[in-house]
Parts: structure tokens; C-alpha cells; sequence
């Protein structure tokens, strides 16, 4: 049995509930998906209700593979973690991405697509080689990449992601680090991209028992790093921020209004077309779940790699 997003109300034993009770899991929720209805909810559920399908970006898909390349980096040997090493693994890297998701080949299928190819492949060589001038991976040993980790809350909300990297230190102080292939947001934005890194620091708060030390946010797009310390009562905010989300969310299942929020994040929307926003017609809303992964879904598997 699982859970949805859309959280049908699937209910499966917790061991985290209080007092190490279970809990009936009652939907689930990850930064991502927090991060679509705050944008745009109509735009939630497009991607987790209808479970629309949308075209590859060879944005994100540079995303996954400059993730994969970094995560990689630390199966090398300490001294073996050079610019050289990474660079290498950006073919072979590209390569299994490929196999695994065989529909990213159309990115570059067009007319120009070997030109298009090469300079979005120069743009992840140049992501890699700036990720050596913000730390030195051979002075590192994470104690986590790419860790999945999940909690319920006491309302049966099950929190879940992936952590591109958690790193323990000798005092046992933990750094939540997530790289970032974009730019390092304007000073009001830099609040939205916390929330992601104190979604994942309550998370291990609540299995852990301690508070992370530190969150690191490393934007590879322009070499900057975003550092934050939170503390108990930050996260508890977090907690309460995700509730009251979640309730929105179920607010909107219960009426069946989802309401379109325009912003310059619609230029990017594959769902444009079908948008009121935009003059365009949803379609019915499906009468009983969709059965076939949803880009939210695919982003999870390709997180076994993924994440922007
Ligand atoms: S086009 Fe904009 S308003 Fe419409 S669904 Fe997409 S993000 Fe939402």
C-alpha cells in the first residue's frame, strides 16, 4: 500500500508517531511538491492529481546530471576527487541518464541539436569545475549522498525527500548541503529557497533528536553559498508552515478548486495551454486516481539520482 501526494487516504503503519506509535499515514508531501502549490495551485494538480505529462527541460536535465557527477565524485578514492576526475564522469554519467530515461535523447534530436548539446554540455563542465572553487572534495567525507529520508507527523502528514549531501562533523554537528545548478536567489527570494533545507532539517530533527547545525545551499550557476544555522524554534515554524499547506491542499481536493497564480514562472509552465490564466480549459478532473507516474513521480525515481 502506498500513499499519494494527492494523499489518498491510504493508511500505513508509522513508526514515528508519538511515543513510537504508529500513525495512519494520510498523505505525503515533499519540498517539491510544497514548493508547486505555493507556486501555483493549480499547477499541483496538473502535476501530482492529473498526473499530466510534461516535456523534458534540458535545464533540469543538466540538473540531474551535474547531481549525479558531484554524488559520484565521492566514490573516488580523497585524493583522486580532482576537476579532471568529475569532469570525466560527465560522459559516462550523461550516458546512464540516457539509459534510464530514454525520452531525454529528444531534447537534442532537432535541427542544431549537436551544437545545442555541446553548449549545454560546456554549461555542465562549467558547473563542475565552479563547484572546486566553493570546497575542496578531497578535504571531505559526507556521511550521506543522495539520502531519502521520511517522517509522519502527528496528523499523519508524511514528510519525504531526497538530501544531495549530509555531512557529519567529529562533535556530531550535522550540515545539510544541496547544490543547486541555478543562480543564488535575490535577497526576497532567499526565504523560499530555505524552506526546501528547513523541510529537510525538520525531518532529521525528528529522527535524529538534533537539530542540524547547518544548512548549505550551493548555487553552481553562479558560485555563490547560502548558509543558514536553525534552531529548534525555526523548525517548528516549518512544521507549522507544512500543516497549514497541507490543509490548503486538502481544501482544495475537497472543492475541487484549484486556482491558477500567474507569475513569470507561467513562461516556463508546460501546462500553459490548458491554463484559464491563459485562456485554455483543464480538463475534468479525473474520478479516480491516475495510475501513471507523474512528473512528480519520475522526479523521485530519477532522484535515485535527481533534484535542481
Ligand atoms: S500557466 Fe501559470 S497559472 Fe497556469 S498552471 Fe501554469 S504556473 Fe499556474
Amino acid at each position: 500500500m502506498t500513499t499519494t501526494e494527492a494523499g489518498s487516504e491510504a493508511r500505513v503503519p508509522s513508526t514515528d508517531g508519538p511515543g513510537g506509535g504508529a500513525v495512519p499515514v494520510l498523505g505525503s508531501l515533499s519540498p517539491s511538491r510544497a514548493g508547486d502549490f505555493m507556486t501555483c495551485p493549480l499547477l499541483y494538480r496538473f502535476r501530482v492529481i492529473d498526473k499530466l505529462p510534461e516535456r523534458p527541460s534540458a535545464a533540469a536535465a543538466r540538473g540531474t546530471l551535474v547531481h549525479a557527477v558531484l554524488e559520484r565524485l565521492y566514490d573516488l578514492p580523497t585524493a583522486g576527487r580532482t576537476v579532471a576526475a568529475a569532469l570525466d564522469l560527465l560522459d559516462p554519467q550523461w550516458e546512464r541518464l540516457l539509459a534510464a530515461e530514454p525520452e531525454l535523447a529528444e531534447l537534442f534530436a532537432g535541427e542544431g541539436g549537436e551544437t545545442e548539446r555541446a553548449e549545454w554540455l560546456a554549461q555542465a563542465r562549467l558547473m563542475v569545475e565552479r563547484y572546486f572553487t566553493l570546497e575542496d572534495p578531497r578535504r571531505l567525507e559526507p556521511a550521506e549522498r543522495e539520502l531519502f529520508v521520511e517522517t509522519v507527523l502527528e496528523s499523519g502528514l508524511k514528510l519525504r525527500g531526497f538530501i544531495d549531501r549530509v555531512d557529519v562533523a567529529p562533535s556530531g554537528d550535522v550540515r545539510i548541503v544541496d547544490y543547486k545548478t541555478g543562480t543564488a536567489p535575490r535577497a526576497d527570494f532567499e526565504a523560499r529557497a530555505l524552506f526546501q533545507m528547513k523541510f529537510y532539517a525538520l525531518v532529521l530533527w525528528r529522527l535524529q533528536g538534533r537539530v542540524p547545525r547547518l544548512l548549505q545551499l550551493m548555487y553552481l550557476g553562479n558560485g555563490e553559498v547560502l548558509r543558514y544555522e536553525p534552531d529548534e524554534a525555526d523548525l517548528r515554524a516549518t512544521q507549522r508552515k507544512v500543516e497549514a499547506l497541507w490543509a490548503a491542499i486538502r481544501r482544495a481536493m475537497e472543492s475541487g478548486e484549484w486556482r491558477p497564480r500567474a507569475s513569470r514562472l507561467c513562461d516556463w509552465c508546460d501546462h500553459k495551454a490548458r491554463c484559464p490564466q491563459f485562456g485554455g480549459t483543464p480538463p475534468p478532473l479525473p474520478s479516480a486516481p491516475v495510475e501513471r507516474p507523474s512528473p512528480a513521480d519520475l522526479e523521485s525515481a530519477a532522484r535515485e539520482r535527481d533534484d535542481l
